[in-house]
């Protein structure tokens, strides 16, 4: 998506070191390559104006997050404002009545009659009796497929010849009270572009069948078009809420983030492929991260904020200090490692450290699980004081962890030796240490 933005970033973000507090300088630094990738991804030039201003108000004199770098403090913030301006919370619906009636609008070609098979599919899946409803009357071919679709889905698709639209609808209702339907999806009929007469055949469906929910569908591909479009079906025929398609072919985005923001009605869905099941509820914040370009490194951020606590930290050196660091905290900071996931995907995720490739990572992992089981295999008293540990202790110890005694004694020998460099302090040795425990 904004391939450079993560770069360019991290960068612009190097000096900012040692402060507390984020400068107006270096919000502005950020706030340049930001608006730059946003408007390089098609967002609309006054949302992206509008965006910059609420971020410039949210990021000048920030305090750095504990447990997170400035770097890390700011792409959180951005991340946050770009969720926000997303629609914040994510939304479906609620069925709460019967029949639950969507109509589903757009232009010819925004794959409107795939989305309401597929919308139908998800609902049918969470236990709904759906009903389909061809009423683009004008493409005798939307109605076959909309059948064809229907049959795949064995979902039934409701339609009448030789009758206007609202009529087909009208019809539709009175069959779904009677054969037990509690949803109906109305594909309603599409143009090549925005048509007044279309505009009010769509008004007229709306005043007769009065739906629940009219969703609009956008292809995501159109770019800035996509703003005008939405505009056009808010005002004239009044939506609630906006479903975009072909989220898969459209790498960056844009179209969403304008639309959102201009015609303020919440995205519901999301198309992502040509498929039936190809089609997710939209949660802003995944798209945020998307649209960042920085799904890994948010992910980080939030391990971090939930793994890392201060006064625990301490404790540990003040253990450390005092060489009262057990077997059992080296194992308790092990499973955090462990935690964050795989030592290669936390590698990955380090700006700068994800271009490195690293052959023995897997290595570690397997190292970490052994010491596990090794350490799991110990009693209370051995693990606070390892120096009880004779010949028999290890080999019932080999025993119980499937490994043997040569392993016993390597970790024994290394956690003495990284006990002694902590106690030192020698931070350099340390690492060593802790890097030949991984080879
Ligand atoms: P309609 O004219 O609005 O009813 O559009 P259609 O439902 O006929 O879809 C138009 C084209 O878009 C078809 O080729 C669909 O397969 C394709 N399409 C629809 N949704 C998606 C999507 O989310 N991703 C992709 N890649 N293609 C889609």
């Amino acid at each position: 998506m904004f391939e450079d933005l993560e770069s360019k970033l991290a960068n612009a973000l190097k000096k900012i070191k040692g402060q507390a507090l984020i400068t107006e300088q270096d919000a502005q630094e950020v706030l340049k390559n930001i608006k730059f990738a946003l408007l390089e991804a098609d967002v609309n030039y006054k949302v992206v104006k509008g965006i910059e201003q609420e971020l410039k108000e949210k990021l000048i004199g920030k305090e750095i997050e504990k447990n997170l770098t400035p770097f890390q403090t700011i792409i959180d913030t951005v991340h946050k404002e770009l969720t926000q301006a997303l629609g914040g919370e994510s939304t479906a619906f609620i069925i709460n009545t019967k029949p639950f009636i969507i109509m589903l609008v757009g232009i010819q070609g925004s794959g409107k009659t795939t989305t309401c098979a597929k919308l139908a599919k998800l609902l049918k899946s969470k236990g709904r009796q759906v009903l389909l409803v061809a009423c683009d009357i004008y493409r005798p071919a939307a109605i076959k497929q909309l059948q064809t679709l229907g049959k795949q889905l064995d979902i039934p698709v409701f339609s009448k010849e030789n009758l206007k639209p609202q009529d087909i609808a009208k019809a539709s209702i009175e069959y779904a009270k009677t054969s037990g339907r509690d949803v109906i999806i109305i594909d309603t009929a599409g143009r090549l572009q925005i048509d007044e007469l279309l505009m009010q055949e769509l008004v007229i469906m709306k005043n007769t069948v009065k739906p629940n929910e009219v969703l609009l569908v956008v292809d995501s591909m159109i770019g800035q078009e996509s703003v005008n479009i939405a505009k056009k079906f808010n005002d004239d025929v009044g939506i609630s809420g906006l479903i975009f398609t072909k989220m898969d072919a459209d790498a960056r985005g844009g179209a969403l983030l304008s639309v959102k923001r201009i015609v303020d009605k919440p995205v519901k869905f999301i198309g992502i492929g040509e498929k039936i099941s190809d089609l997710e509820q939209f949660y802003p914040d995944r798209i945020a991260s998307r649209i960042l370009g920085m799904g890994d490194i948010l992910t980080l951020i939030d391990q971090a904020k939930n793994q890392i606590d201060e006064n625990e930290q301490k404790q540990l050196q003040r253990k450390l200090k005092k060489n009262q660091f057990t077997l059992d905290d080296f194992l308790g900071q092990l499973k955090k490692i462990q935690k964050m996931g795989s030592i290669a995907n936390i590698i990955k995720m380090i700006p700068g450290l994800n271009k490195i490739k690293l052959s023995n990572t897997d290595d570690f992992e397997v190292e970490i699980k052994r010491i596990t089981a090794i350490i799991q295999s110990m009693t209370k008293k051995e693990k606070e004081n390892y120096k009880i540990i004779d010949a028999n202790r290890k080999r019932r110890i080999a025993k119980g962890s499937g490994t043997d005694v040569q392993s016993i004694n390597k970790l024994l020998k290394q956690f003495e030796e990284m006990n002694k460099m902590m106690k030192g302090l020698d931070k350099n040795k340390a690492l060593n240490i802790m890097k030949n425990l991984g080879k």
